[in-house]
């Protein structure tokens, strides 16, 4: 491609808004270009990367036997209402009328459609396993849509579902999914870490993520460096803590303006383990009224929320979300607000694991001013309800964990018979049974890929592509386009590039060389060769854009001549 002849265009001045420097560097070198919150176009250099990331994630699920397919984006609501997720997925799932007055959605995901699309097609056991996939575009109408492609409300998903006739097959489907990813992410060159993921209300550990490494990460990482166990903080364990327990006799105490655990234990000189912290949450419930949720966990412990969360939804599957409750609806339902404690009425109560049955803890007294030490002795739900801290001991081999950010970048799952039940999607068995499917699904973020790399491998100078997955494999400047011989020559290893199969792009644009030198750094194509004073020794300019390393070339060795 010919510079001047391309849609490649450059800026100097940093984009407002943008705050990653992946998101900088990619609409200032012309890759992505804004068009509304969470929406983007993918300019030629975008979709170039795009095309490059798609390939590579091609190239692994077809040698993993799964076959491609393409799934309307348009999805029918009748779909959604049989597995009950068109009334339970939040606002993230955009819903729409057409003129017949019908519900639509634009796909968030693609369960449904998949299972829809499967059904009735494939009758029996011998026609398992099998496994779909799509690289397509989802809509989630995202609360904050940031960061560039990372988190948008358009954007392009690699989705897999995988169908079995048996949980073993689909452990043995998971398994190999998990061996392609790893596959697809050192193809693409970044650094990455698989951690245990949420799994929901169901549990378990059939759900694993597929984190790059970086600090601007959404997501908090437990790694440990020992043993090599890594978690999501939302599914995170620890080796149990053993907080020595308090020997206080079950009291009443003034506190007056003592609320926070902090407060407490400073002004009664007592550690924050002694003390019981309530976390009050708003629970937001399918049938349209929300409620009250009350955590009790250790004073030095905090609450994790997906867990806060899952817990609450496996006593109540109608529970849709929690959110943070503000002390005036508290105070409105008639909450002491600091100084809640033990005793404290809500619609759901839950208590950590590690709360210790028949322990005395310092707990709000539920009147103002007031604390008590109280002995705790029934406790009605219990959940692992922490987030696990960095110095906590790993659960497997008890030495410290580390905390680390990542973006989460790759997810699979097994759903088991999640979607196929309600959906009443079935197989018959080897005794002619009609079964529901078991199921897996997989996603890889492929335009969340772009900015994620971006973010990962660029410099203080600009973007910084390992060649496979750059718009451009190597860029030719011609110094000074008015100079016959250089301008002679740049064309002459451009054809010569070209005719070899080289993805190239000359820049032959009339500019200042410092200008085409900085666009080179900005773009981040793995290699330039600089056409320029040198050619006067018969030599060229080769510079790989990583290491800034430059090193003279024979004119007569490049031109193969
Ligand atoms: P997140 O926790 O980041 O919101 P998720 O867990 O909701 O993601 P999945 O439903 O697991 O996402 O979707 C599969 C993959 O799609 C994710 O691993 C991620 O890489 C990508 N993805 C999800 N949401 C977005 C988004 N808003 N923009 C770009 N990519 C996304
Ligand atoms: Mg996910």
């Amino acid at each position: 491609m010919r510079m001047t002849q391309s849609f490649i265009y450059t800026t100097k001045e940093t984009p407002k808004d943008a705050e990653l420097k992946s998101h900088q560097y990619l609409l200032r070198a012309g890759y992505i270009q804004q068009v509304g919150a969470g929406i983007y176009n993918l300019l030629p250099l975008g979709f170039e990367v795009l095309e490059n990331i798609k390939s590579v994630i091609r190239e692994q699920m077809n040698a993993s036997g799964a076959s491609e397919l393409s799934l309307g984006f348009v999805t029918p609501a009748s779909l959604w209402q049989k597995s009950g997720r068109f009334e339970k997925y939040g606002k993230e799932l955009l819903r729409f009328k057409d003129r017949k007055d019908q519900d639509f959605v634009l796909g968030p995901t693609h369960e449904e459609a998949i299972v829809e699309c499967v059904k009735g097609r494939v009758k029996s056991y011998k026609q398992l396993p099998l496994n779909l996939y799509q690289i397509h575009l989802k809509f989630r109408d995202e609360l904050r849509a940031r960061f560039g492609l990372i988190r948008g409300r358009e954007f392009v998903m690699k989705d897999a579902y995988s169908f079995h006739s048996s949980y073993e097959d689909l452990d043995r489907e998971f398994a190999l999914m998990e061996k392609t990813y790893r596959e697809i992410f050192d193809s693409l060159g970044v650094e990455y870490a698989v951690v245990e993921a949420d799994s929901g209300a169901i549990g378990g550990s059939g759900s694993k993520e597929f984190m790059l490494l970086a600090d601007c990460g959404e997501d908090t990482l437990l790694v440990c460096k020992d043993c090599g166990y890594a978690s999501n903080i939302e599914a995170g364990k620890r080796k149990k803590k053993d907080y020595p327990q308090s020997t206080q006799a079950p009291a009443e105490i003034s506190t007056p303006s003592l609320k926070s655990i902090d407060e407490l234990s400073l002004a009664l000189n007592i550690p924050a383990y002694h003390i019981l912290k309530c976390v009050a949450k708003g629970v937001r419930m399918q049938e349209g009224e929300s409620k009250v949720a009350i955590f009790f966990i250790n004073g030095a412990d905090e609450l994790e929320e997906t867990k806060a969360y899952n817990a609450i939804s496996k006593i109540k599957s109608s529970a849709l979300e929690l959110y943070d409750i503000s002390a005036q609806e508290l105070e409105s339902k008639g909450y002491c607000v600091g100084f809640m404690g033990l005793g404290c009425k809500g619609d759901f109560v839950v208590f950590d694991e590690e709360i210790c049955e028949g322990g005395v803890y310092l707990s709000g007294a539920n009147k103002s001013d007031t604390h008590a030490y109280i002995k705790v002795d029934s406790m009605a739900h219990r959940a692992d309800l922490v987030a696990v801290q960095e110095g906590d001991a790993c659960p497997c081999c008890g030495k410290p964990l580390m905390h680390k950010k990542g973006i989460e970048v790759g997810h699979i799952f097994k759903l088991g018979e999640k979607y196929s039940a309600p959906m009443g999607a079935t197989f018959l068995d080897v005794n002619g049974k009609a079964q529901n499917f078991i199921m897996g699904c997989y996603g890889i973020g492929v335009s969340r890929l772009i900015s994620a790399i971006a973010e990962q491998k660029s410099d203080e100078r600009g973007l910084v592509w390992e060649s496979g997955i750059a718009p451009y494999e190597c860029m030719i400047m011609i110094s000074n386009i008015k100079n016959d011989s250089q301008r002679e020559i740049g064309e002459r290893l451009y054809k010569k590039l070209k005719k070899d199969g080289v993805k190239v792009l000359l820049d032959d644009r009339d500019e200042r060389f410092g200008a085409k030198m900085t666009d080179f750094e900005l773009l981040g194509i793995p290699v330039g060769y600089l056409i320029g004073r040198s050619l006067e020794e018969g030599k060229v300019e080769k510079i790989y854009r990583k290491e800034m390393r430059k090193e003279l070339i024979d004119l007569a060795q490049i031109l193969g001549e």
